[in-house]
């Protein structure tokens, strides 16, 4: 899937996330914050400005969130998001309202809206979860012009193809008609299981 891919699903497939922020003291707060909209590089969301939510986004201008979605563990997808986030204001208010009908049994009137303002996450990295394939689907992205970094486990060239590592890992996700042996990263659930199982130090994390 494409980036823009990703921010869609979450606004209009799953829409219902959990944010978290940090107060005033460095601790998390998490926040039930529907995504109102995307694009190819953001995902938008409104808040009231009467709320703590909205004085830890400008105190902090940085969010991570989760959406899920599923009936129960093993049927979900889960798609979590850090970033940057900047005010937008009233403007986007009316359009948002537009394709989020429901928004107006919260705030009825013109002069309740005034209330509201939109913020934009504009820059930043994500993941994608499926725990509905088998073997399970994993996924990175990044948007807004923050750059794709290789990030989980990885095996060297000082593999000597032993296979203790294929027995402890729970999604056989280790290619082993090559050398090194070869993780399919779309699969690994990141464990590190395997990192106690060989011992020959040849597997990194990065
Ligand atoms: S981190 Fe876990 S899931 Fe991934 S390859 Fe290693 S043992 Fe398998
Ligand atoms: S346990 Fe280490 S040396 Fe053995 S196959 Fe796995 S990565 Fe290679």
């Amino acid at each position: 899937m494409e980036t823009k891919e990703y921010l869609d699903y979450i606004a209009n497939e799953i829409h219902r996330t959990i944010v978290a922020t940090v107060d005033d003291e460095g601790l998390p707060v998490t926040a039930a914050i529907d995504m109102m909209d995307s694009d190819e590089k953001s995902l938008y969301f409104l808040t009231a400005k009467g709320k703590g939510f909205y004085d830890r986004l400008k105190k902090r201008e940085f969010l991570a969130l989760t959406a899920m979605k599923g009936e129960d563990t093993m049927s979900s997808v889960a798609v979590s998001i850090r970033g940057k986030v900047r005010e937008l204001g009233y403007d986007k208010i009316p359009e948002l309202f537009e394709k989020n009908p429901y928004m107006r049994k919260i705030y009825p009137t013109e002069e309740s809206m005034q209330a509201l303002t939109v913020f934009q996450i504009y820059e930043g990295s994500g993941e994608w979860f499926d725990l509905s394939k088998k073997p399970i689907e994993r996924a990175s992205f990044t948007f807004g012009g923050v750059v794709k970094k290789a990030e989980g486990y990885f095996i060297t060239d000082k593999c000597i193809g032993c296979g203790s590592c294929v027995a402890v890992c729970p999604q056989n996700c280790i290619i082993q008609d090559e050398m090194p042996f070869v993780i399919e990263q779309e699969h690994c659930l990141h464990c590190g299981n395997y990192m106690t199982a060989c011992h020959v130090d040849a597997v990194e994390r990065r």
